[in-house]
């Protein structure tokens, strides 16, 4: 009778201790969302209000046992790396500079071919003009009438054209201990998500966590095509139903970071031109819901360095609708007009932070200007 009892008593142990574990594995899952950030919102520009929960999906993708995590190239040196494809695909306007300038009878003809070659490399009539008119007079002035100091006068003119002094780093550190938001825009095909993706690859090389968020949710495949960039270096993807409100996917990449304690949020947008209006209306509307939870550190704007005036003519427009902070230049190793450097930076008045240089997955670059010169003159 006693075994009995005792039988009993052991088994209602087991059973009580078992839920127990069970309750306490099951809140430790939990996912509690912040709700002092959550409160703060008000506005009706979110569409789930009526989701309190962040609305993360895949949240096991970034950690799957599975994925083997690739430990990006490190950041310092790459242009110096990249520098021969520079300088196969501009080495017409360096060659065509040098030729020029190393002629022992610099008369009218001559610079005025200078000026061509500048301008067929869509440097841009002022800037072209500028130079011109400097080199012209430090040849005079200095007797310049070798062509090895015709270089050295050219270098210096050139770099002093593309801007030493910028400041071309991202601003990617947050203050009161939210993340950086690098908020990355630009059309279509000029290799936004890419480049999103390849700086995650940048940051992380750095020794920085990071989280990506997928608001361009009007391009197919955008999301899944940044999810995979993520996963390749252990970096989570917040991403929205397609054709969702590209807002909150913003809204909730930067939730999600300060949740995490993240270093920077990249934020990929969409990129549809269609009227002005509209993408101002779409991503003042993106900038100004992230920023409930913290502030834009950096506006990234992508152009494809193969689009020519083209691309100048974006570079214009989103100038107009977003406060751009930095340019990213892609495709640079596959145009021999690397004039469009000083071009977009005069137009926008912002410094050129990055170039992409190919199609490998560290094939990014920090943009400076002596190793951009010198490669132009290699
Ligand atoms: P998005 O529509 O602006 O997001 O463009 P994607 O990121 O999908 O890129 C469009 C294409 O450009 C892809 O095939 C990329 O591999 C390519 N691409 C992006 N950056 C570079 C670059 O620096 N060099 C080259 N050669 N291709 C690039």
């Amino acid at each position: 009778m006693s075994l009995l009892i005792i039988s009993i008593s052991i088994a209602v142990a087991v059973i009580f201790l078992g839920g127990g574990i069970a309750f306490v594995v099951a809140r430790g899952r939990r996912e509690v969302p912040p709700t002092d950030v959550l409160d703060a919102i008000t506005e009706e520009e979110i569409e789930h209000p009526e989701h309190p929960e962040p609305h993360l999906e895949d949240e096991s993708d970034a950690a799957a046992p599975t994925t083997t995590i690739e430990r990006p190239e490190a950041v310092q040196g790459r242009l110096v790396r990249l520098r021969s494809r520079l300088a196969r695909s501009q080495g017409s306007l360096g060659k065509g500079l040098l030729a020029v300038l190393g002629r022992a009878d610099l008369d009218d003809a001559a610079w005025e071919e200078l000026e061509d070659t500048l301008l067929a490399a869509d440097v841009g009539v002022g800037p072209t003009t500028e130079l011109v008119e400097a080199l012209r007079t430090r040849v005079r002035v200095e007797g310049i009438d070798d062509p090895e100091q015709a270089k050295v006068v050219l270098r210096d003119e050139l770099v002093g054209l593309v801007g030493p002094e910028l400041d071309r780093t991202m601003a990617s550190v947050g203050s009161d201990g939210k993340p950086g938001v690098v908020l990355v825009v630009g059309v279509n095909g000029t290799g936004k998500t890419t480049t999103v993706g390849r700086l995650a690859r940048v940051l992380v090389a750095d020794g920085r966590t990071v989280v990506l968020g997928a608001a361009d949710t009007f391009r197919a495949a955008a999301a899944d095509q940044l999810q995979t960039w993520g996963e390749r270096v252990g970096v989570h993807t917040v991403r929205g139903p397609e054709g969702g409100d590209p807002a909150s996917v913003g809204f909730e990449a930067v939730q999600r970071g300060i949740a995490d304690g993240t270093d920077v949020v990249l934020v990929d947008t969409a990129g549809r031109l269609h009227t002005k209006a509209g993408l101002m209306d779409e991503l003042g509307k993106v900038k100004r819901v992230i920023e409930k939870q913290a502030p834009v550190t950096e506006v990234l704007l992508v152009i494809d360095a193969t689009t020519g005036q083209n691309g100048l003519t974006q570079a214009r427009v989103f100038g107009e609708v977003v406060d751009v902070t930095g340019i990213v230049l892609t495709k640079l190793d596959g145009t021999a007009k690397g004039g469009i450097v000083v071009a977009v930076q005069r137009e926008l008045g912002v410094p050129v932070k990055f170039v992409g240089l190919g199609e490998g997955a560290d094939d990014l670059a920090p943009f400076d200007a002596e190793e951009f010169v010198d490669a132009l003159l290699a």
